[in-house]
């Protein structure tokens, strides 16, 4: 009511000025389905680990995603469960089967903005530098966990998975390689490291410092400037066993 008010008001002002008031004509509604398409797209592979680890029962991938209020305003979002275990119980040739499947999800899906990748925390650190050398995209590959799990008070998985979908959607995460999200930190999968076996702020470059922040908005300070992801001299296509 309000807008159509002003709309009335200032079609009388332009119409006493003598201004041409066309381009005031109201625009069809734009469907919703054309807005969805409109967001970068961001694929989740969720493993397990103490983001998902819900007395109970585990949460899946389908309810890790939908544990995000409103994620659909900014992300479309779609994933797969690829394990749902501790982290210390992935091996080694799952991690190659998983950098495997990233490296054909975006050789497939250019329109894919990034993924995202949720681990235990005990050896994401590890998984994330892995993911750093042998993705072979600029795209984002971001790891997320959490050190809370669902079912404890001030369980912080949804927020750090959150703010990992929107490191992962973000045309600024283009070029950073394998990056972990947790706390409002990004930091690079080549530097950074867990800290403490409790603390929310466990994952540390120590003095390296972070890549960058992600409070609603994603921002960064520095860049990488090893050699990581599409310009990597690892190439896991072809490898069975590490
Ligand atoms: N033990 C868990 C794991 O690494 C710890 C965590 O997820 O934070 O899977």
């Amino acid at each position: 009511p309000f807008h159509s008010a002003l709309r009335v008001i200032l079609l009388a002002c332009f119409a006493i000025a003598g201004v041409d008031t066309r381009f005031l004509a109201q625009a069809p509604a734009a469907p919703a389905q054309q807005a969805a398409a409109a967001l970068p797209r961001v694929h989740m592979f969720a493993t397990g680990g103490t983001i998902s680890n819900r007395n109970g029962g585990r949460l899946t991938m389908d309810e890790l995603i939908a544990s995000i209020p409103n994620l659909d305003r900014r992300v479309r979002a779609t994933g797969e469960q690829f394990l749902n275990v501790a982290s210390g119980q992935v091996t080694m040739e799952q991690w190659l089967a998983l950098a495997r499947k990233i490296n054909e999800k975006f050789k497939a899906e250019k329109d894919l903005a990034g993924v995202v990748v949720t681990s235990g925390t005990d050896t994401l650190e590890e998984l994330a530098y892995f993911l750093h050398l042998t993705v072979r995209d600029d795209r984002p590959c971001v790891v997320v966990g959490a050190m809370r799990n669902p079912s404890t008070l001030g369980y912080e998985g949804a927020a750090n998975l959150e703010e990992a979908f929107l490191v992962a959607a973000d045309p600024a995460s283009r070029g950073m390689g394998g990056l972990v999200v947790l706390n409002n930190e990004i930091n690079s999968g080549r530097e950074v490291t867990k800290t403490d076996a409790k603390l929310l702020n466990t994952f540390s470059s120590h003095d390296y410092g972070v890549l960058g922040t992600v409070y609603d908005r994603v921002q960064y300070f520095r860049k990488p400037v090893k050699r990581h992801t599409a310009a990597s001299e690892f190439d896991v296509a072809k490898i069975e066993a590490l």
